[in-house]
């Protein structure tokens, strides 16, 4: 039998060719998780992350005093990254236009880490068409107090649900306390259509099953339930993307899932940075082929 190995590599000296500047600093105090480590962690799953990561617009959580500390979102791109990042124009209600950051490479994601990223969020449509989402998300965040089980139920019955309208779906585990449940989508509509798909599944959900879900965001609403997070659906929201380390405690990470994993699991946060040689083994082995891939339309609601 072998023994997965669940210690990180050594500490790259300068990964993809990024220098990290205080690679000894320690980002999470709690695990004693380094800069350099991050740095690594970040190496090591740049190419199965960039599948879901490159070509997309991005939002960074920025900590650069760690995290627990000062950490700020950061949708643009201000032109600090040195041109090592790339960008996209994007068209703003007003009708001027914003850039907003696009990490397609290895030495993109390690610049990012370099300058006290910890998270990377992703728009839900591809960088070069940002018009026609290519996924749907529902991001369940369950009441506080509420067991994991229930969260594992309500995501299963959510794809059950799904699956009776012809669409196929894959779970995230967020690295915090929900599920997320991703719908590839082919691009053939709109925001507006998108948007309006996932508002009105989500309250024909929450009203068939009200002893579960909510679909209001209202904290007072969620009682012993699961808010279905319908809101990350609309142009310019983002979503965590798969392999992000999380600015929680123990440095955990969001991480692709199959169904038949989600029910052994007992927690949203199966793993962390120092788990990474298992991560990266895991996106290439053969459970997870295909997860977050599906050519589907968005059917009539
Ligand atoms: P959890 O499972 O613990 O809920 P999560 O990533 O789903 O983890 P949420 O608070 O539910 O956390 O947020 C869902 C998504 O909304 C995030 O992944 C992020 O992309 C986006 N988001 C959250 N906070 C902000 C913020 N302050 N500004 C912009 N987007 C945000
Ligand atoms: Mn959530
Ligand atoms: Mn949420």
């Amino acid at each position: 039998e072998v023994v997965p190995e669940r210690a990180a590599k050594p500490v790259d000296e300068k990964p993809f060719g990024v220098t990290i500047s205080h690679p000894e600093r320690v980002v999470f105090p709690a695990s004693g998780t380094t800069k350099g480590e991050l740095a690594t962690y970040y190496a090591q799953v740049a190419e199965p992350m960039l599948t879901w990561l490159g070509n997309r617009p991005v939002s960074l959580v920025r900590c650069p005093q760690g995290r627990g500390k000062h950490c700020f979102f950061q949708k643009h791109d201000g032109g600090n990254f040195g041109g090592k990042v790339g960008s996209v124009a994007i068209r703003e209600k007003d009708g001027g236009s914003e850039d907003y950051l696009v990490v397609d490479s290895g030495e993109a994601i390690v610049t990012c880490v370099q300058m006290g990223t910890i998270e990377f969020h992703g728009w839900g449509a591809p960088a070069d068409d940002v018009e026609h989402p290519d996924r749907m998300v529902f991001d369940l965040d369950p009441d506080e107090g509420l067991g994991f089980d229930a969260v594992r139920k309500a995501a299963v019955q959510l794809k059950d649900l799904l699956g009776e309208l012809g669409l196929v779906s894959f779970a995230m585990a967020s690295g915090g306390k929900g599920v997320h449940v991703v719908v590839p989508l082919d691009q053939s509509r709109d925001w507006v259509a998108v948007k309006d798909f996932a508002d009105r599944f989500s309250r024909a959900v929450a009203q068939a099953h009200p002893d579960r879900f909510t679909a209001n965001m209202r904290k007072s609403e969620r009682k012993g339930r699961i808010f279905l997070d319908w809101l990350r659906n609309q142009r310019g929201s983002t979503a965590v993307l798969p392999y992000s380390v999380r600015a929680r405690e123990a440095a955990t990470v969001a991480v692709p899932i199959t169904w038949e994993e989600l029910d052994t699991l007992e927690t949203a946060h199966p793993y962390t940075v120092a788990d990474v040689a298992v991560l990266f083994e895991r996106a290439a082995g053969r459970e997870l082929a295909g997860w977050g891939v599906a050519d589907q339309a968005l059917p009539d609601l």
